[in-house]
């Protein structure tokens, strides 16, 4: 049977500490603002007797995406494995998938990014010498911390301004056998992702250990991220 991927996120083991945000961020170049891999964080109660949530949030790879439906071009597709990605060369930047997205994990390139690392020449530091350019430079990488390896597989390092992108679940590293980059930063192992029609997985098997629950589920979207051991 093809393989399909998915991702459980444990509520009792997340701590909210914000790892898988800062790795997906390194591991994809995503720019100031952009956020593949994000958490909501909600508050319960009157002080002192208060409580917090943290949900992590990322592109649910659903298995009815509406953002594939609605593109023009088929720059938003899905693949026979699950993963519901983006081609940029396809992208014309009209913005429906965002519009279909219930969501909200979909986001526009509304500029250049990290272009200034190219070209500013001006101080970083008020008085000083040193400049985003002579720093791109000197590393010969573009802007600091630059993974080269998130373009390797022809899907663009830095995606272009005017097209839209958001979380592929790390395609790039699965193909290579690796766990997306959120899951490996982790430290509370709250996320498993693997192949849902692998019986024996361990997603599958915590599938079947625990009622999950997915977002908006009213959206007939059918999420492939769920949530298990929800405190509330
Ligand atoms: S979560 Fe949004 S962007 Fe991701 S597949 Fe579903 S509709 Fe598309
Ligand atoms: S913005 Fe790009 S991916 Fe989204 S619907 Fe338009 S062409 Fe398709």
């Amino acid at each position: 049977m093809a393989k399909k991927y998915g991702m459980v996120i444990d509520l009792h083991r997340c701590v909210g500490c914000g790892a898988c945000d800062l790795a997906c961020k390194s591991e994809n170049n995503t720019p100031d603002g952009i956020h593949w891999a994000f958490h909501k964080t909600e508050t319960y109660g009157i002080f002192p007797h208060v409580s917090y949530k943290h949900t992590p949030t990322l592109c649910n790879h659903c298995e009815d995406a509406p953002c594939v439906r609605v593109c023009p071009t088929h720059a938003m597709h899905k693949t026979d494995e699950g993963f519901v990605v983006h081609d940029p060369n396809l992208c014309i930047g009209c913005k429906s998938c965002m519009l279909a997205d219930p969501y909200g994990v979909i986001f526009y390139n509304k500029e250049h990014a990290f272009l200034d690392y190219a070209t500013d020449d001006s101080s970083i530091v008020k008085g000083g010498t040193f400049s985003k350019k002579e720093l791109s430079d000197k590393s010969k990488a573009p802007f600091p911390n630059f993974n080269a390896a998130r373009g390797a597989d022809g899907y663009e390092a830095v995606r272009r301004k005017g097209a839209v992108e958001k979380c592929t679940f790390c395609n790039h590293r699965v193909a290579q056998g690796l766990a997306p980059a959120c899951v490996v930063a982790c430290p509370a192992d709250a996320r498993i992702f693997g192949d849902l029609n692998d019986e024996k997985s361990k997603i599958a098997t915590t599938l079947r250990a625990h009622k999950p629950t997915v977002l908006l589920p009213e959206k007939g979207t059918n999420p492939k991220v769920f949530y298990i051991r929800n405190y509330n």
